[in-house]
């Protein structure tokens, strides 16, 4: 049975499917041969769930979809900064194959063929006098790396591979271009080689939505759980996607559609939104651009319809605070004498609840943050529920912590109701990702240790917990 979800998607591919507009490349017999109202479309969610739709296990090749991946293959061994010394970042608003570099005579970015072709020449041996073998190794390891996202096993089409090699001679220019200002450390025919290779591995959408996934996810493949590139690297390559994905078209489509993205002349469109899903999308008739047609209209729809605009930005802080309110009229629960139960009962409306719900970023633990402290002057202690939270990034942790400390130091108290330890497996990430602890964050986490008491598994728990508080208070006066 399809779900709702598959049925939003079925229906934007329906309003799109009409459009027949557009041309398939034909540069190469294999691309002109293609079915050209061919059409699939996938979206991997998080957690590896993959909606698919179409003709979404048809596969196509790659092209310059694989830009991004052999830019971040380039980072991973070579570091930002070597990278960055030989190809820029910024858009060219030239067409992809423009035989052109910058003032510093680098490729503008790694998303036209001129960088690309460069960063292909970082994965080889720095040297010359290398044979055909180098070139295979380095391949198959390239490879491992596009698997490792798709999280499946790829192969190349043969076909396509020899007649890139034997109709590339745009490509052949720009890299001869680049190796005669000497800034190839490799010759630009095995560059070229790998390029080629690259360019002619076979995916379908769902290949390219599990990619663009695993870029959401900071380079972890959310179907396979396998990192294959840090956080870091796919900020990066977030980044020169929503400035140079699109061709030439990159300001109309970051404007229109607002997720980073990469297309190829195969007809591919891979567009990620950030910490959330991969979508791919595939029908070979191209615009005057190179950008699948039909793929750019059910981006723009995806966008729209469901909200998927990087730039979203209120949606997070307007859903994050689900529901306030007070314990007045909830009875004592705790196994208290007659006297402090009567106490407890008079400061009822001292306790306050206050539910979250999403992914707790910045946007929405700052609307709480702010919230909390606007109210600081109705409640003794504030429980914050956070069972429907789905994970607390690394800002939103600290925010949250620094409530804890708000309250202590006024004489309050915050307890979580955290039954899934969201929280505990933030701190436990933090503890383990932070190699040098930072000078803060030790008290914080201290504070909020998961053994203390005012982290509990059930709203019950934080609520005799609270009483205890309150009564302490009680016996102290
Ligand atoms: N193999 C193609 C080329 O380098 C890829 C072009 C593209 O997808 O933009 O010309």
């Amino acid at each position: 049975m399809q779900s709702l979800v598959d049925g939003y998607f079925r229906h934007i591919m329906d309003e799109c499917s009409a459009d027949r507009s557009g041309v398939v490349a034909d540069y190469i017999p294999q691309l002109a041969a293609v079915d050209p109202d061919g059409y699939g479309l996938s979206v991997c969610v998080h957690d590896g769930h993959t909606y698919s739709q179409g003709d979404s296990t048809a596969t196509f090749t790659i092209q310059s979809v694989s830009k991004p991946l052999t830019y971040a293959m380039a980072i991973k061994r070579h570091g930002v900064v070597a990278v960055d010394e030989k190809i820029g970042v910024e858009p060219s608003g030239e067409a992809f194959n423009e035989i052109s570099v910058d003032d510093r005579r680098r490729p503008k970015n790694p998303m036209i063929n001129a960088g690309a072709i460069f960063a292909a020449s970082m994965l080889l041996p720095p040297s010359r006098a290398f044979g055909p073998a180098a070139v295979e190794d380095a391949f198959d390891e390239l490879l491992d790396f596009y698997s490792g996202c798709a999280g499946r096993r790829l192969a190349m089409d043969e076909d396509v591979y020899a007649s890139e090699a034997s109709t590339g001679s745009r490509n052949r220019a720009i890299a001869y271009m680049l190796d005669s200002f000497g800034a190839l450390e490799t010759s630009p025919d095995a560059a070229l080689d790998l390029y080629y290779r690259q360019c002619s591995i076979r995916v379908t959408t769902d290949d390219l939505a599990g990619i663009g996934a695993t870029i959401a996810n900071g380079g972890m493949n959310p179907r396979t759980g396998r990192s294959v590139f840090s956080g870091e690297t796919a900020q990066r390559v977030l980044s020169v996607m929503t400035t140079c994905g699109m061709y030439d078209g990159a300001g109309d489509w970051v404007t229109s559609v607002g997720l980073p993205a990469k297309s190829g002349v195969g007809g591919g469109i891979l567009a990620v939104l950030p910490g959330q899903l991969g979508i791919g999308v595939y029908s070979p008739r191209l615009d005057e651009h190179g950008n699948s047609v039909r793929g750019v209209e059910t981006c723009r729809h995806l966008s729209k319809d469901l909200g998927l605009h990087m730039f979203n930005v209120t949606r997070e802080s307007r859903v994050t605070i689900r529901s306030v309110y007070d314990l007045a009229d909830t009875p004592v629960s705790g196994e208290w004498s007659e006297q402090e139960r009567s106490y407890l009962q008079t400061c009822r409306d001292r306790l306050r609840v206050y539910e979250l719900q999403g992914d707790l970023t910045f946007a929405g633990a700052e609307s709480v943050h702010r919230r909390l402290e606007a109210d600081l002057d109705r409640y003794t202690v504030v429980i914050v529920e956070i069972s429907r939270i789905g994970l607390i990034d690394a800002v939103a942790r600290t925010m949250v912590l620094s409530i804890k400390r708000l309250l202590d130091e006024s004489g309050r108290r915050a307890t979580l109701v955290d039954p899934d330890g969201v929280v505990r497996a933030s701190v436990a990430r933090h503890r383990e990702d932070t190699a040098v602890p930072d000078l803060d964050a030790p008290q914080d986490l201290q504070g909020f240790d998961p053994a203390l008491p005012h982290v509990h598994a059930t709203m019950d728990d934080a609520i005799i917990d609270a009483e205890m508080f309150l009564l302490k208070h009680y016996y102290d006066q």
